[in-house]
Order: C-alpha cells, then sequence, then structure tokens
C-alpha cells in the first residue's frame, strides 16, 4: 500500500467521507463509475475497478470476448461532494489492461493531444462559459414546454441578463455556485441568460484538462443539485423552438509550456489589432476545420437548431453560422475579445464532450501554427445567413448532423486525434442518429402538409 494514498484515505474518513469513485467520461460527458468504500482508496487508484465499457460509453457495442478496461483514478482531481460528503469524486482514465489508453476514453484522447502540444513547447488553456436550461421535471418527458424555473420579465429582443429571473431561483443557484466555490471553480459571475430558466454560470480559466474534468464534475454536480430543489437540468443545446439554445463559448489560449506566458498577443500585430502570429495561425486552423469539428463541437441532431441566427420570431440567437473570425464580432464563430488574450469560440455547445472538442481544436489550431496559417482580415459586419457569403472569410458551418459526419468521416485531422476504432464507432453512431431523426414525421410536417397537399 502507497503510504501517501493511506494519509489520503485517512485524511478523507476523518472528514466523513465513506466512498470513492474514479469517474471516467462517457463520449456524453456522463460520469460513471463503480463506488468502494473508503478503506479501498488505495485499490481504487491501483486500478481495482475494472469495466466492460464499449456500449455503454455511447458507442459501438462491447465484443463479449474483448477485454475489459480499467479505471485509473486522477488523485489530483478528488473533490468531496459538496451536496453528499459522503462520496468523493475523482476523473479516471479508462486502460486497457491497465497500460494502453483504452480507444474510446476522452480524457486519454485530449492528453494525447497536450503531450504533442508540449513537444512544440506549447500548452492550452480553457476557459469555458457554460450555459443550461433548469426547469421543473414534468411526468410527461413530451409535454411540449417544460416549466422553466423562473421566466424572465425582459422584454425581445433582450430578455437576457433578467436580474428578477436570477433572484427567483437564487435558492438553488445559492446551493450550486456556493459548491462550485468549495470545489475550486472560482465563480466570478452568474446571470439569467436569453430563455425563460436559462443560466450561464463563469468561473476562472485553467489548463484544457482540468476544464474538462471540472465540466465533468459540473455536470454531475448540477443536475445533482437541482434534484435536491426538485428541479432539473438540460445541456441540450436548443430545448425550445422560441428561445436561444445553450452554448459552451470556448475561450482558448495558448501559452508558452515551459513558462506559461500567453502567446496570444503581440503588440507589433500589422494589423494593428493586437494579436499574434500564432493566434491568427492557431484561429486559421480552427477555420480550415470547422467543418469536421462540428461533428464533435456540435455533436447532436438537435444541435444544429441552435446554430441558426434567428429566433422563429426574427431575433437574434447569437449562435454563429459561419466558420468566421472577427473582432468583437458576436456573429463569427471566433470572436477576438478586447478584455482578455483568448479566442472565443462560439460554436460549441452544451452537448459537447469537453475532452473530445478540446482535443480536436488543440489539433486544428496546432495544424494552422504548424503551416504558418494567416485567416485573412477579421469581419465587421454582422454575418446572418447564407446570403453574406462574400462579407465572410470562413465557410457556411455544416447546416446538419449529416453534413457534420460526412466532414469527420473524411477529415485527415480526426484521424489523427481520434484512434481508427474510435472514428468508426462516433461516425456509425452519428449517422444512427442523423438516420432517426431524418426517418420521423414530426408535427411541423402535419401543421404544414397535412390539409395543404
Ligand atoms: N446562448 C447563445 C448561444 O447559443 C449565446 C449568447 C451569448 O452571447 O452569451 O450561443
Ligand atoms: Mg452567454
Ligand atoms: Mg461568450
Amino acid at each position: 500500500i502507497d503510504a501517501a494514498h493511506f494519509q489520503l484515505a485517512e485524511k478523507f474518513t476523518d472528514a466523513g467521507v465513506k466512498y470513492a469513485m474514479g469517474a471516467w467520461i462517457d463520449i456524453h460527458g456522463r460520469s460513471k463509475a463503480k463506488v468502494v468504500p473508503i478503506d479501498l482508496l488505495s485499490d481504487l487508484l491501483a486500478g481495482s475497478e475494472r469495466y466492460t465499457p464499449r456500449g455503454i460509453t455511447g458507442l459501438g457495442s462491447m465484443e463479449p470476448h474483448e477485454d475489459e478496461a480499467v479505471a485509473i483514478p486522477d488523485v489530483s482531481t478528488a473533490r468531496v461532494l459538496p451536496w453528499d460528503r459522503r462520496f468523493v469524486w475523482m476523473a479516471a482514465d479508462l486502460l486497457r489492461e491497465g497500460e494502453e489508453p483504452f480507444d474510446q476514453c476522452p480524457r486519454s484522447i485530449l492528453k494525447q493531444q497536450l503531450s504533442r502540444a508540449r513537444e512544440l513547447g506549447l500548452d492550452f488553456k480553457l476557459g469555458i462559459e457554460t450555459e443550461l436550461f433548469v426547469f421543473r421535471p414534468s411526468d410527461d418527458p413530451r409535454s411540449s414546454y417544460l416549466a422553466p424555473v423562473a421566466r424572465s420579465g425582459g422584454l425581445k429582443p433582450c430578455p437576457a441578463y433578467d436580474a428578477e429571473a436570477t433572484l427567483d431561483a437564487a435558492d438553488f443557484l445559492d446551493d450550486l455556485v456556493t459548491a462550485m466555490q468549495e470545489t475550486g471553480f472560482g465563480v466570478y459571475s452568474f446571470d439569467q441568460e436569453g430563455g425563460d430558466g436559462q443560466y450561464e454560470f463563469d468561473f476562472a480559466y485553467d489548463g484544457a484538462l482540468e476544464m474538462a474534468d471540472k465540466i465533468s464534475f459540473f455536470r454531475t454536480m448540477v443536475r445533482q443539485i437541482a434534484k435536491r430543489h426538485e428541479l432539473a437540468v438540460t445541456f441540450m443545446p436548443k430545448p425550445y423552438t422560441e428561445a436561444w439554445g445553450s452554448g459552451h463559448h470556448y475561450n482558448m489560449s495558448v501559452v508558452s509550456a515551459d513558462d506559461g506566458r500567453n502567446l496570444m498577443t503581440d503588440d507589433e500585430d500589422p494589423r494593428g489589432i493586437g494579436w499574434s502570429r500564432l493566434a491568427y495561425s492557431f484561429a486559421a486552423g480552427i477555420m480550415r476545420h470547422a467543418d469536421a469539428l462540428a461533428a464533435v463541437v456540435t455533436p447532436t441532431v438537435n444541435s444544429y437548431k441552435r446554430l441558426n441566427p434567428r429566433l422563429a420570431d426574427g431575433t437574434a440567437s447569437w449562435a454563429p453560422v459561419w466558420s468566421a473570425y472577427g473582432v468583437q464580432n458576436r456573429s463569427c464563430m471566433l470572436r477576438l475579445p478586447r478584455n482578455r488574450p483568448a479566442i472565443e469560440n462560439r460554436v460549441v455547445d452544451s452537448a459537447a464532450n469537453t475532452y473530445l472538442a478540446a482535443a480536436f481544436l488543440l489539433a486544428a489550431g496546432l495544424d494552422g501554427i504548424r503551416d504558418s496559417l494567416d485567416p485573412g482580415d477579421p469581419v465587421e459586419v454582422a454575418l446572418v445567413d447564407s446570403r453574406d457569403a462574400g462579407k465572410s472569410n470562413g465557410v457556411r458551418l455544416p447546416r446538419n448532423l449529416l453534413e457534420a459526419t460526412d466532414a469527420f468521416a473524411a477529415s485527415e485531422l480526426a484521424a489523427t486525434v481520434f484512434p481508427a476504432r474510435f472514428i468508426t464507432e462516433y461516425v456509425d453512431m452519428k449517422y444512427a442518429e442523423w438516420e432517426s431523426f431524418h426517418a420521423t414525421v414530426t408535427d411541423w410536417e402535419r401543421d404544414r402538409y397535412l390539409y395543404s397537399l
């Protein structure tokens, strides 16, 4: 028994913790874990828990003869659950027989990309703006409008930032934010987003792996705390036709692996905007691969209903449809904000698996750096729909999951980021998801055609 592990178990036991879990993250970003009594912590850390993960990762099907995978928890991610102190959560890597990364382990996929960046002397930091909807659960999940925890009194086109909609949900929000602060999030603001029951939580940026671990924990935490208030939370990107969707804007920065210096800015920028060549190349790499990236950063059928510049009533949705970049410009995929040395990617949505999205975005950015790409001049006008083609330095993003999956399946870059078996099974899963959606006759069709055709 490793002495340090033993001490850790003792520390947890003294704090009243009874159980530990080394959670690996499935394809949808959910924590999956067996729970072990705390006195078996050192066994857990050494890989005592084995899983038959294919099929429950959300990908593919388990072959009966296939080896089990072993979960190796990362103690640096340990967090006692603030809402139930009997449990401690850790993020785990899934390894084959405790050695090679399991090919569908999102955490291992991100770690590999980060080590490639380090070979170039670079590291990757992320700040994620988490948007989500909170509602009162209904016995009938198909009822067309779930009751939001609070309604915004703000009139369109500015239903956002409604102070009363935040105060109306204060009991839940206070519990959540207190728990976030206790578990190291460094929250600096939260507010009501554009929809009724939609909120955004903003907290300190961190290394990409640390941030992905936090988001995994956050998904579990926010749902568990909501349940204690008889509420439910959804990370579904676009639950309502009439309301804004939920983005997860990724604020991406490349820093020196040696001293952590931020490499995104440069006072000598010939464009006079203050960004470095490296930052422009990183942006251009992401623009180059935007169509394949879509299959991972906007991974569901529903995601593409959010990527629509306008809501049904014509007001703005604030979700981009162009792979373009601009300064401050919220209608572009990539926004160079004036107040922070990071590129904001506004396409990523709340359904994205943070590890997979971060890994693929980093690879795309590094590809741009390797090829010294330049994205051209920033777009200065609002890009609304396909008619704005000539005004953009980018291309129209995929219009649906089918287009995105086609691009992902054909992507040479994807083949360097994801193991071959991951790609085959991810592509199969996404095509099946698309086909199932496409084969379903909807109310929209009956409303439109039944009596008129
Ligand atoms: N909720 C919007 C989206 O779907 C973003 C609004 C904002 O700019 O924060 O991305
Ligand atoms: Mg927002
Ligand atoms: Mg934002």
